[in-house]
């Protein structure tokens, strides 16, 4: 496996960043991760806006155009004869001193890392999974946007670990003022009838490219998709409940703590949305 680190392609056991680098010191950088589906890249100039913009509003500069990491990204595709995989786009401020000014960071590192993705085990896309809510809050949109797909990645992890704890897998983080943001690595939606509700982004969440893409097959499916602001008990007492990620595409969630959705298996809606989205991405790479 090669994995590009600072304009060169270097063997995985050699891929290493100093120390001194402010995305290890202080989770100073930004990411993304993205699909490829049978050679083609799922919306990579999405993903790649996504990123400048996070850095931009960081005040950290790529030292890459946009064109320039497309093509890099495909290079790391082929570099791994890719065909089916995940890949992960890691800009940090670069290597400097201890303080935390990023001004003793002259360049940013760049890594992309190609590879066979863990897939969630097919059984979960059949019987869908059951989540909690945590008490970890997602960050005050005020503070630091949660647009910015930074490495400050404290909150989704400690999502994450509660979940674990309580034995489920994921986990819904809500905003300071108790409404649903989304999950660790997640988007949420409902359905209630013929509305398909997600959490706005004031909410606290991030506006995902698979919640994009699913709010854009809502659409076309006569569906009333919605943008709204909702509560714990509206999820409770939603007809169907599911997550959407690149990793996780869509999700039936069966449970949240501890009242059954529905009947307790992935709904009809859910199930419908999947296979749309898995018709999309097929369809997006022939275009
Ligand atoms: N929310 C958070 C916090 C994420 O990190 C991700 C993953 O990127 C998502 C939602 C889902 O977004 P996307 O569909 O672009 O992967």
């Amino acid at each position: 496996q090669l994995i590009f680190l600072n304009g060169e392609f270097v063997p995985k056991h050699e891929a290493k960043v100093s120390v001194y680098d402010h995305g290890y010191l202080y989770g100073d950088g930004v990411f993304e991760g993205i699909r490829v589906y049978s050679g083609n890249v799922f919306r990579l100039k999405e993903h790649l806006v996504r990123l400048f913009e996070s850095a931009k509003s960081i005040l950290l500069e790529i030292p890459y155009t946009l064109e320039e990491l497309t093509e890099l990204v495909a290079e790391t595709i082929r570099k791994n004869q890719l065909s089916d995989g995940y890949i992960r786009l890691v800009v940090s401020r670069g290597t400097g001193n201890l303080g935390l000014d990023p001004a003793s960071c002259p360049v940013a590192t760049v890594v992309i890392i190609a590879e066979q993705l863990a897939l969630f085990p097919a059984e979960f896309y059949e019987t869908g999974i059951p989540i909690i809510t945590v008490a970890t809050r997602r960050n005050r949109p005020d503070v630091l946007s949660p647009q910015v797909k930074s490495l400050n990645y404290l909150n989704n992890i400690l999502v994450k670990i509660e979940a674990k704890l309580a034995g489920v897998l994921e986990a819904l983080m809500l905003n300071e003022q108790g409404y649903v943001a989304e999950g660790s690595g997640d988007n949420v939606f409902l359905v209630k009838g013929n509305k398909l509700i997600t959490p706005p982004s004031s909410a606290g969440a991030l506006e995902g490219i698979t919640r994009n893409a699913i709010m854009e097959i809502g659409k076309k499916f006569g569906y009333d998709v919605r943008e709204e602001l909702f509560t714990r008990h509206d999820v409770y007492v939603a007809d169907e409940v599911f997550l959407t990620g690149t990793a996780a595409e869509v999700i039936a969630v069966t449970k949240v703590d501890g009242r059954t959705i529905g009947d307790g298996k992935p709904g009809a809606h859910t199930n419908r949305l999947l296979e749309e989205f898995r018709k999309l991405v097929v369809e997006d790479g022939e275009k």
